[in-house]
């Protein structure tokens, strides 16, 4: 039987990644990358990378950390800071964290990246497909759209939410940086 190629998985919660990693399996070796310096304060950031670590143990998948660096976020979206969630702050976030990524793929040799953000009905998943063919036709790997993963968002959402609270993964209240930090109605 042939191998299946591996992709690297940036994966920002548990909860988002809970269906991706199994539909991703299907086609590829998924390898789970948690690259997230936007997550304040840095207990959250803990509490979801022990989820993150948790859902690549349960599937089996390889797990990677990637360095905690908020002072390269702050950087990135500085003058940003008052966006709302969704605004201009957001795709400036997106990138730095799938330029990681595919840095990451590039160092260990591996074709194919994508991410969890696109899961979250928080964001845009054709802005994020958008950034990452960008990112990937300038590193020279290649970015698998969500269009390409799950062909019903509002689907492949309630049956993440299912499977991620029968799963106890930890679910938090806020998208991650310190400006987000407000419980979402
Ligand atoms: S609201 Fe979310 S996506 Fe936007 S900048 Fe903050 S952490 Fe990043």
């Amino acid at each position: 039987m042939a191998l299946k190629p591996k992709i690297l998985l940036h994966v920002c919660c548990a909860v988002c990644g809970t269906l991706m990693v199994k539909i991703l399996r299907e086609r590829f070796e998924p390898i789970v990358f948690y690259s997230n310096s936007n997550i304040h304060p840095e207990e959250e950031y803990r509490k979801r990378l022990e989820a993150v670590k948790k859902l690549a143990s349960e599937n089996q998948t390889e797990f990677i950390e990637d360095r905690y660096d908020p002072p390269a976020w702050y950087e990135a979206v500085s003058g940003l800071e008052k966006e709302p969630e969704g605004g201009k702050r957001c795709p400036v976030c997106f990138a730095l964290r799938l330029g990681k990524t595919a840095a990451e793929a590039k160092r260990l040799d591996i074709r194919f990246f994508t991410t969890t953000l696109s899961a979250s009905p928080h964001k845009n998943e054709h802005d994020i497909d958008r950034l990452g063919k960008m990112i990937a036709e300038e590193t020279g790997t290649e970015f698998v759209a969500f269009s390409e993963i799950c062909s019903d968002k509002k689907d492949s959402w309630r049956k993440t939410s299912e499977m991620s609270r029968k799963a106890g993964f930890y679910r938090q209240k806020y998208c991650g940086c310190e400006f987000s930090n407000q419980p979402r109605n």
